[in-house]
């Protein structure tokens, strides 16, 4: 019979997230005692349950140890500094956007990230099994085993944080336009808008072009001495003229994100709408 000495033990250091730790091993079913320091758990499991305690703390250092990781980092060191206006709300859903974007190559088994899963198993198994009370530091076997993976997290991360800083800018220039717009008083007459990857213009619903009179003035209105955008200008008279309705003809194929019709859109929202590929834009495409 088997005595206590026999039954495998480790004790496992986590200074990134040890209660998620102790949690996710207890949901599994393996055995932890957390130590009164508070900085290390120990687990014991039967020689026949190693591949199962390797395959949980592989799962903890992808998923749980991964985010607390993620947040750290943007809430420690000098990444902070760089989205000050990120409040920790979007901070957090930049983490999970990553941690998710990540998991997604992982199911996707791309290079190299597939390659993080073997590695860490592999040095988890000789880790634990190759020492009777082993004591090592899950964050150090990660963040030595699979530096690469770190990295790409932290890229993946930047681009996440730096995308949702533009909507944010973005979505504080349509409130900015909308401000403007609720101060007009609304016209009566429908205005179609086309936009093409090069211009924008403006048509009443019979054909001619939006009168160079309200483009003078709408000008003046935009402009406070610098120069004066066509995509601006055009936004200017929508907003002075401000019609029941707008008629949306877009013939972009590669405008850069947000595009004109989508900047209207999300300004005039229900009074915009889209012609659906209207005889006009069939014509003018066959012209472009
Ligand atoms: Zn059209």
């Amino acid at each position: 019979m088997k005595g206590w000495m026999d039954v495998p033990r480790a004790t496992l250091f986590c200074e990134t997230a040890l209660p998620q730790l102790q949690r996710h091993l207890k949901e599994r079913g393996i055995w932890v005692a957390a130590y009164s320091s508070g900085e290390s758990v120990a687990v014991q499991w039967s020689t026949t349950q190693i591949s199962q305690l390797v395959e949980s703390l592989t799962a903890f250092l992808t998923q749980e140890w991964l985010v607390s990781y993620l947040q750290q980092q943007v809430y420690k060191h000098t990444t902070r500094d760089l989205w000050p206006e990120l409040a920790t709300q979007q901070v957090d859903y930049a983490v999970q956007l990553t941690v998710h974007g990540l998991s997604r190559q992982l199911a996707e088994t791309l290079p190299p990230v597939r390659q993080v899963i073997p590695t860490l198993e592999q040095a988890l198994t000789s880790l634990l099994a190759e020492q009777e009370d082993a004591i090592l530091s899950v964050d150090a076997v990660i963040q030595f085993r699979a530096r690469t993976f770190l990295q790409q997290a932290q890229v993946a991360l930047q681009e996440v944080l730096r995308q949702l800083e533009e909507d944010q800018e973005y979505q504080a220039f349509v409130d900015h336009l909308r401000e403007k717009l609720m101060a007009q008083p609304p016209s009566t007459q429908e205005v179609h808008v086309f936009c093409t990857d090069t211009q924008v213009w403006l048509c009443y619903p019979g054909g001619e072009l939006v009168q160079d009179e309200e483009i003078l003035r709408a000008a003046q209105w935009a402009s406070d001495g610098s120069e004066v955008h066509p995509e601006d200008l055009a936004m200017s008279i929508l907003i002075t003229r401000s019609p029941p309705h707008i008629v949306i003809h877009d013939l972009t194929q590669s405008a850069p994100w947000p595009n004109f019709a989508e900047t209207v859109e999300r300004v005039f929202l229900q009074r915009a709408s889209r012609c659906g590929h209207c005889s006009w834009c069939q014509d003018l495409e066959g012209g472009l």
